[in-house]
């Protein structure tokens, strides 16, 4: 959802864009799962990569390319890649021994387990001890070049909190690291050794060059690098940082290429203040939540409630109020009562105003003056709760507005240019409240657009910048004045109880 919101932001300032998503699909995890449900592996990675489609639909997501690892292009990519890695002289034969996490597909410090030999991540399970002749990956070598690299590009790593984590680990020291498993037939067999098979992450990070791959396109290295690298941003797990900061930057300066902008980690969700879990029996079914309350709802609330970066909470009662307080309430209410006045005292249209003439004194003018400015910066540092937080200022600040000036008193008075102001000004802040908050509710923002007169849907990606470009809708007084209005209805219907068992 974030990084769907990251693209839509760009889309809408005219950006071309490349929004990747997919599924890593190969190593002894996966292997292992597929056998306990008795299934083949390629069959089990098409139903998961099949759930994720389904679902990034029904939320809305609008992704460019889906990339799995288990395409022959992929296979191709790799294999070109790993002979870079091997011209370089950078991978060797030798023997790993160690505790091996399947969960993780990770080598485990002995001194960072657990009592009884538990993951500390996986902390219902217990390692593996490995002792096997493996591929190693001359990591050591990049130490310095990857400090020099974060000391150059303060925002490489973000947010600060895990560049800190990054550094301390690499300062202490980097060993190579194995990218081989025997014993394994899940995966892509190593060029000219095919008994060993790639370790799964050295593969999995390459999905991301796979998939800059135009489906015409030869699967080569160069083809697929001729575009879109390097990429501006990897928007990953707190969990796999490591693989992304370190290991992976260090794979590209190996094969000579150039590394992406930034990789950012983000946290993990809890419910009801507890961590989720299977076992613990109260895992949030995604697929639940959407078809219960809708993909704006869900969006929204995640965006909005939980700082990003950071780990967050879902409460449903908090859930259900925030929808309720910030969209039915402050956005949803604010348009129907005004559109109600509009149609009264307007003739049914927006208010017939010269916008220069309302009065730069207005209380609200400020505050819309520079909301797009606000919002923007916000959404570019991927501040998504803050970006939400000042759309939503324009709703309050608009409810506040029009009790204050009470144009069924101005109106009564016969004031009608001071009506016609006040009204304008009020629609005016929901349009663009609707606008600054596009990429994270673009389905409730369309019926605002709609109900306003307009025929755009943001979901149309293609043709917004022409129809509603930004730099006018980013801005106070893009709504044309005497513009017919649309059908009003809610935009948002309250919720009443929770709905979730
Ligand atoms: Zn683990």
């Amino acid at each position: 959802m974030a990084a769907d919101v990251i693209a839509r932001f760009h889309r809408l300032q005219g950006d071309d864009v490349l929004l990747i998503t997919g599924t890593d699909e190969h190593g002894q995890k996966i292997q292992r799962t597929a056998e306990q449900l008795n299934r083949d592996p390629q069959a089990h990675c098409d139903e998961i990569a099949a759930g994720f489609q389904d679902l990034w639909a029904r939320l809305d997501i609008q992704y460019d390319r889906f990339s799995r690892t288990t395409s022959d292009r992929h296979t191709a990519i790799v294999k070109e890649f790993f002979q870079r890695v091997w011209d370089k002289g950078d991978i060797y034969l030798g023997q790993q021994k160690g505790w091996y996490c399947v969960d993780c597909e990770e080598f485990k410090e002995e001194r960072d387990l657990l009592p009884e030999k538990f993951c500390p991540i996986h902390t219902n399970r217990g390692v593996e001890w490995r002792d096997e002749e493996n591929y190693f990956f001359r990591l050591s070598r990049y130490q310095q070049q990857l400090l020099e690299h974060y000391a150059a590009h303060p925002d490489f790593i973000l947010p600060e909190s895990r560049r800190n984590e990054v550094l301390n680990f690499v300062k202490q020291g980097l060993q190579d690291f194995s990218i081989s498993r025997i014993n394994l037939d899940w995966g892509i067999p190593v060029p000219d050794n095919p008994k060993h098979t790639l370790y799964v992450w050295f593969d999995a990070l390459l999905a991301y060059v796979t998939a800059l791959l135009d489906s015409e396109d030869e699967p080569t290295l160069d083809n697929a690098l001729s575009k879109w690298w390097p990429v501006n941003l990897h928007l990953i797990g707190k969990d796999i940082l490591r693989f992304h900061a370190v290991y992976w930057p260090a794979m590209l300066l190996s094969a000579g290429l150039p590394l992406p902008g930034a990789v950012f980690g983000h946290g993990f969700l809890t419910k009801d203040g507890q961590k989720m879990g299977k076992t613990l029996g109260n895992t949030l079914d995604p697929f639940e939540l959407v078809e219960q309350y809708g993909a704006d709802a869900v969006r929204y609330y995640f965006l909005k409630e939980i700082e990003f970066g950071k780990d967050g909470d879902f409460n449903e009662t908090r859930f259900v109020n925030i929808l309720n307080a910030d969209l039915a309430n402050d956005l949803g209410n604010l348009l129907n009562r005004t559109l109600k006045m509009a149609v009264k005292y307007c003739d049914g249209k927006v208010p017939v105003v010269e916008v220069k003439d309302i009065p730069e004194t207005l209380s609200v003018l400020e505050l819309a003056q520079t909301a797009g400015h606000d919002v923007a910066e916000a959404y570019r540092n991927l501040q998504f709760s803050t970006a939400c937080g000042i759309a939503l200022s324009l709703a309050r600040a608009g409810n506040k507005f029009i009790d204050e000036q009470a144009p069924w008193s101005q109106y009564k008075a016969g004031n009608l240019v001071q009506v016609n102001q006040t009204l304008y000004a009020v629609l005016e802040m929901v349009r663009l409240a609707a606008y600054l908050l596009a990429p994270v509710v673009p389905t409730l923002s369309t019926k605002i657009y709609q109900q306003l007169g307009y025929t755009i849907h943001f979901n149309q990606i293609e043709s917004l910048t022409q129809t509603i470009p930004f730099e006018i809708h980013s801005r106070w007084g893009a709504l044309p004045p005497g513009q017919n209005f649309g059908r009003p209805e809610p935009i948002f219907q309250k919720i009443l109880t929770p709905q979730l068992v």
